[in-house]
Order: structure tokens, then sequence, then C-alpha cells
């Protein structure tokens, strides 16, 4: 039997970065830069207005208070977005809004509330030192500065910056995409109805989506019935454009094991995926290689088996070939506050709901108990060599939520 890291590391080294790209910003939300963002251009990129208010020169205003107001002729008037150059006449003032470029020569800006808002002459109630409201060029960011380093990820704040700078394009590490197949003719799409013995297909919509939220992209989630014919048909008809297949089912000892029984002998190309038994529950038949030079990982069939080895193996391994951070889930150490038993030889996960630093199992350990893992929060490690933990010991958890 292989470990659990001896398996981690074959799916690792399977998955590969994609090339870096350039990609808009909105798709690049997320990912990780491939490089330096560097400034074209500075921020604010001209001279404006911190406020509502009056442009000015402050010597003008240097006198007034609410008792003796100075009294100007309001020449102009800006709005944000005005883009004709102007200029301020000693004596005069120009009516400014937030944003609005400053006109040369004005030295302050007063605002509104300090006025009494006028629009042909404007009566100013407070002196204001120069400078005062004035948003400089420059002052946030300069031109030729670098803003986002590589590595770093395109945070909400990360895009605006982008955007503000005017950059309508980032080099970035890009998503994995994922081809996902669910095997078992036993399988129907949720929706239809139901013969005796069918059931409800689950794994193609909760590995998506378990893709997506490991930052992948899924290009496809499909379903075929036990068939090799058919298995091989659906590979080929969606491999094209993938970076990864996930496949669940069909990969453990019994017959009509679809998956392994159409890609162990290699395909066409040369490529071989191997099987084995890796030493962990859930999740012991497992799989992984290549087909068509694509990386494929064949996970079993159970819903909870596929989802914890998806964390396990897959999750990890796509997030570190895009370059995000933390690929792996949160591990700490957390309180048992029952006593459990695992298998001797087998690495446990257990479904737990961690509450501060307690941690409950939730649900029996075998391997189709659904609802018991939609309403973990964690995953319960337990080592191959223990097979009994106290009530009270310490156990390590994956946060599931982090
Ligand atoms: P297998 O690994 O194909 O032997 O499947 C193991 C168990 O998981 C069987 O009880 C299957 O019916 C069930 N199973 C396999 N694939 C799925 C799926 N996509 N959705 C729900 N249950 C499944
Ligand atoms: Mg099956």
């Amino acid at each position: 039997m292989r470990t659990v890291e001896e398996h981690e590391r074959i799916v690792a080294a399977l998955i590969q970065p994609r090339p870096a790209a350039a990609l808009a910003l909105a798709p690049a939300e997320g990912l990780v830069l491939a490089d330096d963002v560097v400034a074209g251009l500075s921020l604010p990129g001209f001279d404006n207005s911190a406020m509502d208010g009056y442009a000015v020169l402050a010597e003008d205003v240097a006198s007034a208070s609410p008792e003796r107001p100075v009294r100007l002729p309001v020449a102009e008037d800006i709005p944000a977005g005005r883009t004709d150059a102007l200029t301020l006449a000693a004596g005069t003032a120009h009516r400014i809004m937030t944003g609005a470029p400053l006109p040369a020569g004005a030295t302050a800006v007063v605002p509104v509330e300090a006025t009494d808002g006028g629009t042909g002459t404007v009566e100013i109630r407070s002196a204001a030192e120069p400078g005062a409201h004035i948003r400089r060029a420059g002052e946030d960011v300069t031109a030729g500065t670098t803003v986002l380093h590589r590595g770093a990820t395109m945070t909400p704040a990360a895009l605006g910056l982008a955007a503000a700078l005017g950059i309508a394009e980032l080099t970035v590490r890009p998503r994995q995409r994922v081809l996902v197949m669910s095997t078992g003719t036993e399988l129907v799409a949720p929706g239809a109805p139901l013969k005796p013995g069918q059931i409800y297909e689950s794994n193609a919509v909760m590995l998506a989506a378990a893709v997506r939220e490991a930052g992948g992209e899924v290009v496809a989630a499909t379903m075929t019935g036990d068939d090799v014919a058919e298995f091989r048909s659906a590979l080929q008809r969606h491999t094209p454009g993938a970076d990864l297949i996930v496949t669940t089912g069909g990969v453990s000892a019994g017959a009509y094991e679809v998956v392994k029984d159409t890609l162990s002998g290699g395909d066409r190309s040369g490529d071989e995926v191997q099987f084995a038994k890796v030493a962990m529950q859930p999740g012991m038949p497992q799989g992984a290689g290549r087909v068509s030079g694509v990386p494929i990982v064949t996970l079993p069939g159970n819903p909870v088996s596929a989802l914890v080895s998806f964390e396990v193996f897959v999750r990890p391994a796509l997030r570190a070939a895009m370059g995000l951070a933390h690929p792996r889930r949160p591990q700490r150490s957390a309180t048992l506050t029952e006593a459990l038993s695992s298998p001797a030889g087998k690495r446990q996960f257990r479904r737990g709901v961690l509450e501060g630093d307690r941690v409950t199992t939730y649900g029996p350990p075998a391997s189709h108990h659904l609802r018991w893992l939609a309403s973990s929060n964690c995953l319960l490690e337990i080592p191959e060599d223990v097979t009994h933990v106290e009530s009270g010991a310490a156990v390590r958890v994956w946060d599931l939520t982090g």
C-alpha cells in the first residue's frame, strides 16, 4: 500500500503550472501575478479638489471670518470631469467639486460649508491655508513605482488599484482547467425519476464546486455509465482544453470498474495511469497518471471518499500549481470531546465539528454518509499507528472553512 504522502507527491508532480497569461481584470480576480505591476501614471493624475467648495488664492481669503466674510466673484464652475485648462485670476473664485481639476494659480480650496454656496458671487467665511483641501498629483502613487509584486493575489483592492492605473490586463498564473467525470451505471441526474436500484449522481456537482472553491475552473462536469466505450468516448470528447481530469468511481476491486478497465493498460499515446491502494480511510482506492498527455486523478466513487480524497490530494496540488497562497487548509491541534477508534495502518480522516479549540466527530467513519460531511467544518486526521484516541486528547484537524 502507498502512504498518503507518497500518493500526495505523485499527484503534486502531475499537476503543473500553466504558462503565465495576460487576462482582463475581472477574470484575474483571485489569481496570482506572474509579473510586477508598475504604475504607468501617477495617482492622482493631476492636482484636484478634495472637497466640494471654491478654488481660491489663499491670500485673497486670508482675512475671512464669519464676522468679516470676503466676497469674491465666481468666474468658473468646475464639475468633476471638466477637461479644459483653466486659470484662476487673482480676486476671483472658481466653484469646484470633489475630484475636479484645480485651476492653475489656485492655492487653496474653501469647503462649501464655509461659504454661502453662491454661484454669481460667493461669501467666504473662513481663511484657508495654502494647499488646503488640495490633492496633489502623485501623492498616492508616482509613475514608475512598482505597486504590486509578482506572487501577489489579485484581491478586490488590488484589482481596484490596477483599474485606477488604467491597466486593462494583468499577467497572471491562469486557473487550472479541470474536467470532472462521474462514473456509474446506477447514477441518474438529479431531477429525473429514479428506477429501483438507481441513485442520484452527487459527485460531479460536488467536485465541480470544490474545484472552483480551490480556485480552479471547470471545463465540464459529466457523468457516464460503467461502459468502457462510453467512458473512453466521453474522455476523448472533453479532454481537449483540460489541464487535469478528475474522475470518480470505477477504481476499486470489483467487476465493472470502468475507470480501471479503460485506463489500466495505458492509452494509445503510451500514457499510463497507475492504480494503487493508499493507506487511508476513507479513500483507499486511488489512481493517478496521464491520458493523452493530460494529468488524471481517479478518485473512489463513494461521495465522502471522493471529497475527502479531493481535499487531501487534489486541492493542495491545484492551488500550488496556480501559485496561490496557502495551498493547504489551515491545520491545527484541537481537543477531542469524545473517545474514538481508528483502523491500524491507515490514516483516518473523520468528519468533525470544530468549535474554538474543541472538536467533536460528526457521523460514522463509513464513506457514504454524505449528510454528516455537509454539516461538518473540519477533518480530523488520525495517524496510521493510532487505533484509539481518548476523550480530552489532542488531535490534528484541517479547518475546511479556511
Ligand atoms: P465505486 O467507487 O464506483 O465502486 O462506487 C462506490 C459507491 O459510491 C457506490 O455505492 C456508488 O453507487 C457510489 N457512487 C459512485 N459514484 C457516485 C456518484 N457520482 N454519485 C453518488 N454516488 C456514487
Ligand atoms: Mg461505480
